[in-house]
């Protein structure tokens, strides 16, 4: 019999939607032309395109005109620096935080490589941000400041309504990746002092390769890809197609039931924490309870390697992720819970879940019933444990 798979790893991919699914399949042998050309069967892709810009739009609370879409989330992060920064050439320092993904992260440390001064703003023990650091960094040297909506590890939300404010205040442009928190918690973008944010469609159940990067009426930028005149002549290349019209039904949706699903999805999520760190000893979680993502969460089970959860996890076909530490191929604890300064033995036994709409009550009964046995397991191995 085929074993089911419960997938608890959603902040790294989601499931396309069979709604989404449905919708643009007939994009890829039926109606397959080409936007730009003049012919009628192109032009009617066109006229999808220009309705899931809407849709968009819509769940983000922003004009049409200002949703560009792009292949990623990681392009959207990168044209964003990238951008603003040849846009706006007088000005020499990036303020971030140590706590962004690598799509910004290693942007900004590229740009420290050409002279700009990059300034990692540090995050306290429950992952919030420290915003009266940032304060005092930002000033009239400042050309940019990139800080994530939500952190992908923790779920962590970080108050970007107020890091705009004060970067309006002193003219800086104000990025967010808003990659993990687009379609978790309800953003509007026309009550925002928010410059330019980033999105991805495969952490919201649409196809994987394809982003948006909002960009603010009259937020100067540079293109990052040059070429034809698609998106207005700020992202050129032959759009695609199906990704769009994916995700603009996938925008929709996430529209419908905001509230009653991301509420389902806490109440699992809740559930399924609190049940572990009960029946787990020298458990602990990771990031701040008060203000976090409804679907993510961060626990360190002290003494033993998450990766060898993730594999006894794996044999019952449970999918969940240990953090972004292995996927580089270095056994070093993951750079988010480092900042937040979480101990050694903790933050290499830390395993994150990430829940989603599909996710059942039934699959968190059966995940915490496992649980304890695959940490007594692996704690009598352990070398850390006294025996
Ligand atoms: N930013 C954050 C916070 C993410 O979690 C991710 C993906 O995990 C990205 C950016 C990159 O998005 P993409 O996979 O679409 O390039």
């Amino acid at each position: 019999m085929k074993m089911r798979t419960i997938y608890f790893d959603n902040n790294a991919t989601t499931m396309v939607a069979p709604e989404v699914l449905e919708e643009i399949r007939p994009y890829f042998c039926e109606l397959y032309g080409n936007p730009s050309s003049m012919h009628t069967f192109g032009g009617q892709v066109g006229i999808k395109i220009r309705e899931a810009r809407e849709k968009v739009a819509e769940l983000l609370g922003c004009e049409p005109g200002e949703v560009i879409f792009t292949g990623c989330g990681t392009e959207s992060d990168n044209t964003a620096i990238a951008g603003t920064l040849s846009a706006r050439p007088n000005r020499r320092k990036i303020i971030t935080s140590r706590v962004e993904h690598p799509a910004v992260l290693s942007v900004c440390r590229q740009m420290e490589g050409q002279g700009y001064e990059v300034v990692e703003i540090g995050v306290d023990s429950k992952g919030r941000l420290d915003f009266d650091e940032l304060e005092g960094q930002v000033d009239d040297e400042t050309v940019i400041v990139t800080i994530m909506y939500a952190n992908n590890e923790t779920g962590v939300i970080f108050p970007v309504e107020r890091i705009a404010e004060l970067c309006s205040e002193r003219d800086v442009v104000f990025h967010t990746d808003a990659v993990q928190a687009v379609g978790k918690i309800p953003i509007n973008l026309s009550q925002s002092n928010i410059d330019l944010l980033s999105l991805s469609g495969h952490k919201l159940h649409a196809p994987k390769g394809i982003g948006v990067l909002f960009v603010r009426k009259g937020t100067r930028l540079t293109p990052f890809m040059l070429g034809g005149h698609q998106e207005g002549g700020r992202r050129a290349g032959t759009e695609n197609v199906p990704g769009i019209i994916g995700l603009g039904k996938a925008a929709e949706l996430a529209m419908q039931n905001f509230d009653e699903e991301n509420n389902e999805v806490k109440y699992l999520r809740d559930k399924l924490e609190s049940s572990m760190l009960q029946s787990c000893p020298d458990s602990r979680l990771n990031g701040d309870p008060d203000s976090r993502l409804p679907n993510t969460s961060n626990i360190s089970f002290e003494y033993i390697e998450g990766e060898a959860i993730l594999l006894l996890l794996d044999k019952y076909g449970i999918c969940a992720s240990s953090g972004s530490a292995c996927t580089s191929g270095s056994l070093e604890p993951s750079h988010v819970l480092r900042a937040m300064g979480v101990p050694f033995t903790a933050a290499h036994g830390s395993i994150r879940f990430s829940l989603s709409r599909y996710n059942t009550e039934d699959e968190v009964d059966f995940t915490v019933e496992k649980m304890p046995g695959i940490i007594n397991r692996l704690r009598e191995l352990s070398p850390f444990v006294a025996k």
